[in-house]
């Protein structure tokens, strides 16, 4: 067994072993697996982490975006070799099958090495003025210091997708990864310290909601970099309203779906069901809680997808043969049983029993079993309303695609929609009508690639996508007027004459 990490804060340079209060961290497959120990946050540290930030980013702005970027190569080569051992310690750490976590790596990876290409493209644009002697231009400039604030469910590749984009452009970070997650969060600023990031540019506090609040309090902070609820969303917008000088990028939870219309595919159509739903156990942000399915494909599409997923292979994570793995603690095992019972209150037909697995392989880890059940869509159903973060699974009737639309879009979420179809004006009529910010054919509603703008609306983002689109959050666009003329001349035909 490898032994446990010895956590730490990185601030300005510098590794802090915990002075105070500290959290563990274990391996949701086997309890009695410690990860590690690591220091529990607090203002302070939070505080310390903000002002090195702030005292480094003058010098880290002024330094060229192609030297900035080209660290961003030497990181490259690391995780490259690293990957292995990284997704080994992911699947530990998170309870990803290993193939989901080597695959989240080379996610990662290709946020890096986007990153580095960015460094010799074009950072704004050159513009024309209404007077020819004038050059005008929109010109990028970084905010100043961005808190990076993450979720468990992609440790590595999230935290880049926020990482990336801001340091490139200038901006210097202070990271707080989940606190299920820290081994992994330490191991990304590790490798950042390996690449030869200057001392400051990157900070790293460990904690819970105490240091992630404490970050966005500061007002030292004028870029909060957030991915997780969306209640804890919410509240960092509300205490960042009050603060000048502020901008968040938030991406929070959803209650995505496949809808699979009357011509689709039937085994494209389950596979897409299934993925969508069950990868990761459910717990994506994009995770499809619902599939709507057309009426006359009900009873033969229910039919097969419970075949399907009680073949699914559920078990240890380092074990690449398993589909999937357990849950990341105790309290999302308790969430998603009482969703289960509430949908039974609320009329759910029972097609798949899920359920704790507590056979002997199962017994000291978080498993839980897959729940699939039909239900009618109702104006008040709370069970495919909410997200449920879990093997957690609606079947919903529909039956034309202007009632598929209205029921894909009675929710507060927005955030991944996948149709299943062979009808190109199919397709398009729930590529207009449905509220989502990723949307996809004849695929699972899951599957991102960074170069693609990744965010959602309603409650599931707040219009700043993650990944390539982060670069609008990060930095602001200024204009940069030049006269060549050798007196002044204005615009709008405004009088320069002065008498
Ligand atoms: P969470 O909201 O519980 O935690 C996210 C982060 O916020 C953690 O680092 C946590 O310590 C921190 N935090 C908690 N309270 C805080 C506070 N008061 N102030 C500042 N920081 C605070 O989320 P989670 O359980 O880690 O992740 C699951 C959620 O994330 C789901 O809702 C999922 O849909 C969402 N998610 C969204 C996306 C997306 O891109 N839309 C991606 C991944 C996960």
């Amino acid at each position: 067994m490898t032994a446990p990490i010895n956590g730490r804060h990185y601030l300005a340079g510098q590794w802090h072993a915990a002075a105070g209060e500290t959290f563990a961290s274990t391996n949701p497959a086997r309890l009695s697996e410690a990860i590690g120990v690591f220091p529990l946050g607090t203002k302070a540290n939070a505080d310390e982490a903000v002002a090195a930030a702030r005292r480094v980013f003058p010098s880290w702005r002024r330094r060229s975006r192609i030297l900035r970027a080209e660290l961003f190569d030497n990181l490259a080569q690391i995780v490259k070799c690293e990957t292995d051992k990284l997704a080994q310690l992911m699947a530990r750490e998170s309870g990803k099958v290993i193939t989901e976590c080597r695959a989240e790596v080379v996610e990662g990876l290709h946020m890096i090495q986007y990153v580095f290409g960015t460094g010799r493209m074009p950072m704004g644009d050159v513009l024309s003025s209404e007077i020819a002697e004038k050059d005008a231009f929109m010109r990028r400039k970084p905010w100043g210091v961005a808190a990076v604030i993450t979720p468990w469910n992609f440790p590595f590749a999230v935290p880049l997708w926020m990482l990336g984009p801001s340091l490139v452009e200038g901006n210097t970070v202070v990271f707080k990864p989940s606190e299920d997650t820290p081994a992994i969060g330490q191991r990304i600023v590790e490798l950042f310290e390996e690449a030869g990031f200057p001392p400051g540019v990157i900070n790293l506090v460990h904690g819970e909601a105490q240091a992630g609040e404490a970050l966005v309090r500061n007002t030292g902070v004028n870029c909060v970099l957030f991915t997780g609820s969306y209640e804890v969303g919410k509240h960092i917008a509300e205490i960042s309203a009050s603060i000048a000088d502020r901008i968040v990028a938030s991406e929070t939870g959803s209650k995505s779906a496949v809808i699979v219309c009357e011509d689709a595919k039937l085994d494209l159509a389950v596979t897409s069901g299934l993925i969508s739903a069950f990868k990761t156990s459910g717990q994506r942000c994009v995770s499809a809680g619902r599939i709507l399915v057309h009426e006359k494909l009900l009873n033969a599409y229910a039919e097969k997808l419970v075949a399907v997923t009680r073949r699914l292979r559920i078990g240890d994570p380092l074990d690449s043969n398993n589909f999937t793995g357990p849950l990341i603690n105790k309290s999302a095992v308790e969430k998603v049983e009482r969703y289960n019972a509430l949908a039974k209150e609320e009329g759910a037909e029972v097609l798949l029993q899920g359920g704790r697995m507590i056979e002997r392989q199962y017994a000291d880890g978080c498993f839980l079993s897959p729940h699939i059940y039909r239900i009618k869509h109702g104006p008040k159903t709370r069970c495919i309303r909410e997200e449920v973060f879990g093997p957690h699974l609606a079947l919903i009737p529909f039956k034309d695609n202007e009632e598929a639309a209205r029921i894909y879009n009675d929710t507060e979420y927005g955030l991944s929609l996948a149709v299943i179809t062979e009808n190109y004006r199919t397709m398009r009529w729930f590529r207009d009508e449905c509220d989502y910010g990723m949307g996809y054919v004849n695929l699972p509603c899951i599957g991102a690639e960074v170069h693609l703008p990744f965010g959602g609306v309603k409650k599931s983002g707040n219009g700043h996508p993650s990944a390539a689109g982060l670069i609008e959050a990060v930095t602001h666009k200024t204009a940069w007027t030049v006269n060549h003329a050798e007196e002044v001349k204005m615009a709008q035909g405004l009088t320069t004459e002065v008498r």
